[in-house]
């Protein structure tokens, strides 16, 4: 699947709206990076250098998450920022992973997508609940590039 055929197929509306919400109940701060392939190998490692771009680990709590999507093999992995590591258990995003690869097999994208923000925003929600002055520290807007 191409890359412009994968994001014509996504309702980015309803998933930013979805990343709103979430953080409504956290302070945790959810984003999405969109690109076609993970040049260079290994996903993890193009997420990490993405989660830096993305100024992602300058959030106050270092709370930050991004689900970053190679659209045209089907793969993702969630990242969390080092103040989630140092609190939760390991393997913490592991049941958001299953659900959404399952969702990704049927098609199902942007069912997946919201489902998967939304299971983060309750986890994150557990370690860090959102403050009356919580401060939407980075963009909800999926960010993409081509490649
Ligand atoms: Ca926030
Ligand atoms: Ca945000």
């Amino acid at each position: 699947m191409k890359q412009k055929d994968f994001l014509a197929a996504l309702d980015q509306q309803r998933i930013v709206a979805a990343i709103a919400d979430a953080e409504r109940a956290t302070s945790g701060e959810i984003r999405i990076h969109i690109q076609p392939h993970a040049a260079g190998g290994d996903i993890r490692f193009v997420a990490e250098k993405t989660f830096e771009r993305l100024g992602m680990t300058k959030t106050h709590l270092r709370n930050g998450v991004l689900l970053f999507i190679a659209s045209e093999i089907r793969q993702f992995v969630i990242l969390g920022d080092s103040g989630i590591d140092a609190k939760v258990p390991a393997g913490f995003w592991d049941d958001v992973s299953a659900a959404l690869s399952e969702r990704f097999k049927s098609g199902q994208f942007t069912e997946g997508i919201v489902e998967a923000v939304r299971r983060c925003g309750e986890k994150l929600a557990a370690f860090f609940p959102r403050a009356d002055d919580d401060v939407d520290e980075l963009p909800n807007e999926i960010d993409v590039s081509d490649d």
